[in-house]
């Protein structure tokens, strides 16, 4: 799960590391009293609520001296999009005069197989760009789990960053604090950017991005209501999906492929035999177990409303799934809205030879494949 800053910024006080003061507004409730009764100090700052980086940058940051002009700005961002998202939220905070913008987080490294913590006084730009351009301006430390964050990684990262003496005991206790965050609520990245030095000479987080494992069950009832609010931010096709209880994945925006399958392995194995052959997967769709043909066809037309895709990737395993109810359910599909992509289809188990026959009478560029490594292979010949 995915927090939002401000939900995100809640956790973050909570655990006491210092953010401004600031009100929440939504479409229901955007009143300037709002503002008022929020006790907010004049200039303030008005963000966008959505799940992406590089708010600034895309015009969802913006500043505003009165209540009125607050208003009238989130009134405007709660009824338009950013970045293609939809705009449910808008948090109103008191301005803060910014001296320095650092970057610190808390971050799963896989490979490492634990956490790592980077720290960079180039913060408040993406710190990808600084890795890759200054890569001795970011310093990183990683934690062995069993001894947890120590003084001396503070020391470390402090030495490595060059950061100023005087920052030092704030810069460790904010870091404490979202060590425990990091823990208690089992994320895989706890991040400030920036985290700013302000006209006091005070360690402030003017952004916090929180991503929780939703394998980790701790903290779950309090976090059910932040799990409900961060539903309505799904697109519009994942939750078309849930109501015919499928599982719609996007997966990279800039890809051309779909994929179908029954089952969540199955359904990673295809999205990485296809990304390694040098192609990608926009969207995947898990069908879940005995998927009737009326329900295929809905699964179908939903995935191509992902628009500009070249091809559709089926992979089957008939158990409980029968093959020709899929092969049904993707010719009525396809005879609706298939046309000119090509469908790839590979199907095994129940009632497979009924469903190869029903494939076979599928108009348009469909193929039906014995391996699945042929069915990409017939992917890329398209591509051509
Ligand atoms: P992001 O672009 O989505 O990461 O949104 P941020 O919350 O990080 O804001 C982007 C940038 O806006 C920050 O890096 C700051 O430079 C600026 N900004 C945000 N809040 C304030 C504020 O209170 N005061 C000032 N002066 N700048 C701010
Ligand atoms: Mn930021």
């Amino acid at each position: 799960m995915n927090l939002l800053e401000y939900k995100g910024k809640e956790l973050f006080e909570s655990c006491g590391i210092p953010t401004p003061k600031s009100v929440v507004l939504t479409a229901h409730k955007q009143g300037e009293d709002v503002i008022a009764r929020g006790g907010l100090n004049m200039p303030v700052v008005v963000k966008v609520q959505v799940q992406s980086g590089g708010r600034g940058k895309a015009g969802g940051v913006r500043f505003a001296n009165t209540e009125a002009e607050a208003q009238e700005m989130a009134k405007v961002m709660l009824s338009s999009d950013l970045k293609g998202l939809p705009v449910y939220h808008v948090m109103v905070a008191e301005r803060i005069e910014i001296q320095k913008e650092f970057y610190l987080s808390i971050a799963l490294d896989r490979m490492q197989k634990c956490p790592v913590v980077i720290f960079s006084l180039d913060g408040g730009v993406e710190i990808e760009q600084v890795a890759k351009s200054t890569p001795d301006r970011v310093a990183k430390v990683f934690l062995d789990p069993s001894l947890g964050l120590r003084e001396y990684h503070a020391r470390y990262l402090a030495d490595c960053a060059g950061l100023e003496p005087s920052l030092f005991s704030e810069f460790k206790e904010i870091l404490e604090k979202l060590y425990r965050v990091f823990t208690d609520y089992g994320c895989m990245l706890a991040e400030i950017n920036p985290m700013v030095v302000d006209a006091n000479n005070c360690l402030v987080a003017l952004d916090a991005k929180v991503v929780m494992d939703d394998a980790v069950y701790r903290h779950m009832g309090e976090l059910e209501s932040y799990r409900r609010e961060m539903h309505a931010y799904e697109g519009a096709l994942q939750r078309e999906a849930q109501e015919f209880g499928f599982l719609y994945i996007p997966v990279e925006s800039d890809g051309d492929i779909a994929v179908l399958s029954n089952g969540s392995g199955m359904l990673m194995s295809c999205i990485d035999m296809i990304s390694k052959s040098g192609q990608k997967v926009k969207a995947a769709m898990d069908l879940g177990g005995g998927a009737k043909a009326e329900k295929v066809k809905e699964a179908i037309r939903i995935l191509m409303d992902t628009g500009g895709l070249r091809g559709v990737f089926v992979y089957i395993f008939g158990g409980i799934t029968r093959c020709d109810e899929i092969a049904r359910g993707l010719k009525a599909g396809w005879q609706e809205c298939g046309r000119e992509t090509a469908l790839i289809v590979h199907m095994e188990g129940t009632n497979k030879q009924q469903g190869v026959k029903l494939v076979h009478g599928i108009s348009g560029d469909a193929a039906l494949v014995e391996h699945p490594e042929e069915g990409v292979a017939e992917l890329l010949k398209r591509k051509k």
